[in-house]
């Protein structure tokens, strides 16, 4: 790809160490990486394997072998968390194109796209106003996190 082709929203991004997947914004064309996967890496199988045998072992003079039927449990439980951080990571943070909810919803994506540009807008105005009180500062805070908890 030549050079003056490619003009994305940012030249400058940071740089991660060892991404697992790196691809260009579809949107801004901004250069992206994924830090995690939605799959299961070896290192979460051993960890499954450990607790599984820890509470399986706790559980054997009461149920048996069955005690360690556990391990299943534990296998949904990393498999949801290991998917909610990768999609974490799916929004795209200089112009807020969410691909997972594109391949769902468009409209959903689009509204997603433009909130992130209010959003962004609103910050801007509330920084070049000198004083901010520090109850502002909080509830604006609270209200980021919940939004990152809705994720
Ligand atoms: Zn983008």
């Amino acid at each position: 790809m030549r050079k003056h082709d490619w003009q994305p929203l940012e030249y400058r991004t940071f740089k991660h160490k060892n991404p697992k997947m790196e691809f260009f914004c579809p949107l801004c064309s901004t250069k992206r990486v994924f830090n995690s996967t939605p799959r299961l890496s070896f290192k979460n199988y051993c960890q499954m394997t450990l607790t599984t045998l820890l509470v399986g072992g706790a559980f054997f003079p009461i149920m048996g072998l069955r005690s360690f039927f556990v391990f299943f449990i534990f296998w949904a439980g990393f498999e949801a968390a290991v998917r909610m951080n990768f999609r974490k990571e799916v929004p795209c943070p200089h112009c807020g194109f969410d691909a997972s909810w594109y391949k769902r919803d468009v409209t959903v994506a689009r509204k997603k796209v433009k909130d992130f540009w209010d959003k962004g807008n609103s910050e801007e105005e509330s920084d070049s106003s000198e004083e901010v009180s520090p109850e502002v500062m909080a509830q604006q805070n609270q209200e980021n996190t919940e939004q990152q908890a809705n994720y």
